[in-house]
């Protein structure tokens, strides 16, 4: 394909994003974070989070050194969690490895926690100018339209010819690079979206009508193909929300665990769920006894005390939350109690819920949480 990377860069300079907080610079650890934040995340919410991200972790240096706890805190609300415990330990490889510099060369950058291939490529291309290719989900949806690749995207073979593309179409000139990548990005983003192309509509004419074998061949809505999907399991578990006055037992969840490293209510272990299972109400009559619950998800030592400073349980709502590959069906149980029954854990702990702010917790929790502590006229922030 002739002119690729100069149809496009042409085509950004008219019709592409600009002024975003983030194009324009050369910090690669600035770059770095933004790649990250952007990588699950719309990018009117990054708009509004990165700056303060920037503010609180101004270098790599500060974020190295900062407690885990302060960044998941930073990050609550954005989900996909791995990525703030990723650029914490990054963040320290480049401390200990290369000395607070992030080295230029992708290969080096794919080697950091949490960078793959595609991502090591923008950062190197945005704050070094190297002649990196990025092939992010856009990218790759644009290269199987212009081409007419047949084959599922997920295919190691179709794969490696996707990368052999976006290394071939690389514009000449190194210099070019940033406006090149950033312009492949909008362009996918913006006008060679996956259900609404500008070529399927008469409002705006895509640059690259004449050439694009999906369009020429009236395929564009079922390229790229993708492998059929296999239905998302789903799971049920029951939370104890145990409270003493303003304060809730939280429970640390283990780093390797889904929302690794966050603050949330004690769970127990997730079931399959069981199929045509209705959401239960209030009404229904309840098979768990308190004793069964803690039994459930509070360790051995201090159960039996913790059981006879509480009030029999209460159902609260069933939270559905979905996940990348699976959803996780919570049901509450509200128990209050009458005094704070100390565990010898750290990963158990009481906190006021006006303090809630502080912490990381996963986003469904942080809601009820929320509403718990309005109702309560608490002023519970982030
Ligand atoms: S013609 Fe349509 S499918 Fe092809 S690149 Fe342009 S917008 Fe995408």
């Amino acid at each position: 394909m002739k002119y690729f990377a100069n149809k496009l860069i042409a085509w950004h300079g008219k019709d592409g994003r600009q002024g975003l907080p983030w194009q324009s610079i050369r910090d690669s650890y600035a770059v770095w974070v933004s790649e990250i934040m952007l990588q699950q995340t719309q990018v009117a919410t990054v708009l509004e989070r990165y700056p303060r991200f920037m503010k609180r972790f101004p270098t790599v240096k500060k974020l190295a050194a900062a407690p885990l706890d302060d960044i998941l805190a930073e990050w609550a609300g954005l989900g996909y969690y791995s990525r703030a415990r990723n650029l914490h330990a990054c963040a320290k490889q480049v401390m200990e490895e290369f000395g607070g510099q992030f080295p230029s060369d992708p290969l080096l950058l794919e080697q950091l926690k949490g960078i793959g291939r595609s991502t090591a490529g923008a950062i190197a291309a945005f704050a070094f100018h190297e002649r990196a290719p990025i092939l992010d989900a856009n990218v790759k949806r644009i290269l199987a339209r212009l081409f007419g690749i047949e084959g599922a995207i997920q295919e190691k073979a179709v794969n490696d010819q996707l990368w052999l593309l976006a290394k071939k179409l690389l514009p000449k000139n190194a210099v070019d690079m940033p406006v090149y990548t950033q312009a492949l990005m909008d362009f996918g983003a913006t006008w060679c979206t996956s259900r609404k192309p500008v070529c399927l509509s008469d409002l705006k004419k895509c640059p690259f009508a004449k050439e694009c074998q999906a369009s020429l061949s009236d395929q564009v809505l079922l390229l790229p193909r993708k492998a059929v999907k296999a239905k998302s399991p789903e799971f049920d578990c029951d939370m104890l929300l145990l409270r003493h006055g303003d304060s809730v037992l939280l429970q640390k969840r283990p780093e390797k665990a889904i929302w690794g490293g966050l603050w949330s209510l004690p769970e127990s272990a997730w079931r399959p769920k069981e199929k045509n299972s209705a959401t239960p109400s209030e009404e229904d009559p309840i098979h768990l006894t308190t004793k069964d619950l803690f039994k459930l998800v509070l360790p051995d030592e201090k159960r039996a005390t913790a059981l006879k400073t509480c009030q029999p349980m209460e159902r609260g709502p069933e939270i559905k939350h979905v996940f990348t590959h699976r959803r996780l069906w919570m049901q509450i149980w509200h128990v209050s109690s009458s005094d704070t029954v100390k565990f010898s854990s750290d990963n158990l702990k009481w906190i006021p819920l006006r303090q809630l702010g502080k912490y990381g917790l996963p986003q469904p929790i942080k809601l009820l949480l929320q509403g718990l502590s309005l109702a309560r006229g608490d002023d519970l922030k982030n």
